[in-house]
C-alpha cells in the first residue's frame, strides 16, 4: 500500500466518522436504544475496511484445519449470543460474523465493529483447551453485541484518538506516521483501541454468559489469564497484547469467578484434546519463511534476498513491508516490493508522484543487480518537508524498493547509512538460510508421572527455553504432571 492509498482510505474512513456522527439505535446486548457514533450499517462498512488493513498488517494464518476450528467454536458461541437472539433487529441477526486467525506470534484477540473477530496464532498456541478459546471469542462477540466501538465514537474518544494518532512513530522526525506506514492510521487506532474498564467488564460478563450458554466452561479462562501475567512479567511484549488492551487482570479473575457462580457445564468430555489436535503443527514464534534477522542482516528465504539492517535501527517486519526506524526516531527506512515488474516502470511511476522535488537521480548497481537511486524533497501531509532517498533494485523478476526518510538538515548524516543497506541488497544462496523452517507445535502424551521439566526435551529449538514451554502449557516447571496429559512441545522439523 503506498502513501496515497493510505490517505485515501483514511480520508474515506474519517468522512464516515465525521458525517454520520449521530444515530439512535438498538444495542443488542442490552436491548436498549442509545445514541451511537455509527449506525449498524456503518459499523459493518468500517469493520470490513479495517479488517482488510488488519489482514495486511499482520497477515492471515492460512491453515484450513485451524481456520475451520476457530470458526466452528466462534459460531457455536455466536449462536447463543445477543447478535442472534430471536426478536433482535433482522439486519443485525443476518449480519455474518467473520472469525479469522492472524499470522502473528503476539498474543491478542480483537473485535472490529460490525463483527470481524480475530485471534492470533500466538494466542491459539497458548490456549490449553477449547473452553479458553470459546470464552475469549465470546468476550470479543460481547464487544460487538454491546456496540462498544460505536458508543466510544459517540463519546468522541475514538474520533480524537484517530486524529491524534499520527505521532506514534514520526515524532523525532516531525512526520506523521501515516505518511510512511499504516501504524497510527485509523486502522491501527481501531486495532489497538482501548475500551474503558466498564466496557471490558461488560464484555467479560457477556463472554461468560455466551460461553456458558454454548456449554463451555468460562472458568477455564483463569489459568490462561495467569499465563498472560507470567509472559508479561517475563518480557513485557513489544506489541500491544491482550493484557494491555484488557486492564486489571487480577480483578478480572475474581469478577469472572463471581459472574460464573456455581453453574458448571454438564459435559462428559474435557475439551483439551480437541483443542490440541486442532493446533498440532501450528507455527510457534516468528516464522522465518517471512524473513528474519541474523547477525544484523535481514534474510528472506522465500524471496531469496538479504540486506544489512543499519546499526541501531529497530526493525518491524510486516507481511507487505519492512520498516527500520532509527533508535531516536530521527530517520526511517522502508522496504517493499514495487507493483511494476520492470525497474524503469517503477522508477517512472515514482518520479511522477506529486509533491516530489527531485534533487538527484541516476542508475547504480547493487551486488551485480541493476538499480536506480533518487534523492528528493517530499512534501508530507503535515506540511513539512522530508528529504528522501529512494532506491530501486531489480531481482528475480521483481522490483524492490527502499525509501529512506529524514529531515533535510539530517540528510547528510544518514545518506550513507541508507545507501549501505540499499547497496547491500543481494541474492542469498546459502542453503542454511534458504531451508530455514519455523518451529511448530508437536504433541506428546505423558506416560509416567514426573515433574514437567523432566518431560520436555533436553535441547529445545532456539529461542525457546524450558520456562517458555512451561508457560505454553500453563504449568510450573516443577509441577508434577499426570500420565495421559498431552503436552505442547516446540519442535523444529
Ligand atoms: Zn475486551
Amino acid at each position: 500500500m503506498n502513501t496515497k492509498e493510505i490517505f485515501n482510505r483514511l480520508a474515506l474512513l474519517l468522512s464516515l466518522l465525521l458525517i454520520y456522527a449521530c444515530v439512535r439505535e438498538i444495542v443488542p446486548a442490552t436491548g436498549e436504544r442509545r445514541y451511537l457514533g455509527f449506525s449498524w450499517q456503518q459499523e459493518t462498512e468500517i469493520g470490513k475496511q479495517v479488517s482488510k488493513e488488519v489482514m495486511a498488517l499482520f497477515g492471515v494464518y492460512r491453515d484450513p484445519k485451524v481456520e475451520r476450528y476457530v470458526a466452528e467454536v466462534g459460531n457455536r458461541v455466536l449462536a447463543t449470543s445477543d447478535l442472534r437472539r430471536p426478536g433482535i433487529d433482522e439486519q443485525i441477526r443476518k449480519t455474518p460474523v467473520t472469525f479469522g486467525v492472524l499470522d502473528s506470534p503476539i498474543i491478542n484477540a480483537m473485535a472490529l465493529p460490525g463483527g470481524y473477530i480475530y485471534v492470533t496464532r500466538g494466542m491459539l498456541a497458548h490456549f490449553n483447551n477449547e473452553d479458553q478459546l470459546a470464552t475469549v471469542l465470546a468476550h470479543e462477540i460481547g464487544h460487538v453485541a454491546a456496540r462498544h466501538a460505536a458508543r466510544q465514537a459517540w463519546q468522541q474518544q475514538l474520533g480524537q484518538g484517530l486524529l491524534l494518532g499520527g505521532a506514534l512513530l514520526g515524532q523525532g522526525l516531525g512526520l506523521p506516521a501515516q505518511d510512511i506506514l499504516n501504524l497510527g492510521s485509523m486502522a491501527a487506532q481501531l486495532i489497538f483501541l482501548r475500551y474503558s474498564r466498564e466496557d471490558e467488564l461488560e464484555a467479560d460478563k457477556l463472554g461468560v454468559q455466551y460461553s456458558s450458554a454454548a456449554v463451555y466452561d468460562p472458568l477455564q479462562v483463569i489459568p490462561f489469564f495467569q499465563t498472560l501475567e507470567r509472559i508479561q512479567e517475563k518480557e513485557g511484549q513489544a506489541m500491544p497484547s491482550f493484557l494491555s488492551t484488557h486492564p486489571n487482570p487480577g480483578n478480572r479473575i475474581d469478577r469472572i469467578r463471581e459472574m460464573t457462580g456455581s453453574a458448571r457445564p454438564k459435559r462428559a468430555i474435557p475439551t483439551d484434546a480437541r483443542h490440541l489436535t486442532a493446533i498440532e503443527g501450528l507455527v510457534l514464534g516468528e516464522d522465518p519463511r517471512q524473513g528474519f534477522v541474523e547477525g544484523s542482516v535481514f534474510y528472506h528465504p522465500d524471496l531469496r534476498f538479504r540486506f544489512p539492517v543499519p546499526r541501531g535501527f529497530k526493525i518491524i517486519n510486516q507481511p507487505t513491508q519492512v520498516i527500520m526506524v532509527e533508535g531516536q526516531n530521527r530517520a526511517m527506512l522502508g522496504f517493499t516490493s514495487a507493483r511494476e515488474k520492470s525497474l524503469q516502470a517503477a522508477v517512472t511511476r515514482f518520479l511522477n508522484q506529486p509533491g516530489l522535488r527531485i534533487l538527484d537521480r541516476g542508475p547504480m548497481r547493487s551486488n551485480g543487480l541493476p538499480a536506480y537511486v533518487v534523492v528528493a524533497d517530499a512534501q508530507m501531509q503535515n506540511g513539512q518537508v522530508a528529504r528522501i532517498i529512494a532506491y530501486f533494485v531489480e531481482y528475480g523478476g521483481m522490483v524492490y524498493h527502499f525509501v529512506g526518510y529524514t529531515a533535510p538538515q539530517l540528510f547528510n548524516s544518514f545518506r550513507n547509512v541508507f545507501l549501505q543497506t540499499m547497496q547491500g541488497f543481494g541474492p542469498v544462496q546459502d542453503p542454511r538460510i534458504l531451508n530455514r523452517q519455523p518451529v511448530r507445535v508437536a504433541l506428546q502424551t505423558v506416560r509416567q508421572p514426573a515433574p514437567f521439566r523432566e518431560l520436555i526435551p533436553r535441547s529445545l529449538p532456539a529461542p525457546f527455553t524450558p520456562e517458555d514451554v512451561a508457560i505454553l502449557n500453563q504449568v510450573e516447571l516443577n509441577q508434577r504432571i499426570d500420565p495421559g496429559r498431552i503436552l505442547k512441545i516446540p519442535a523444529a522439523r
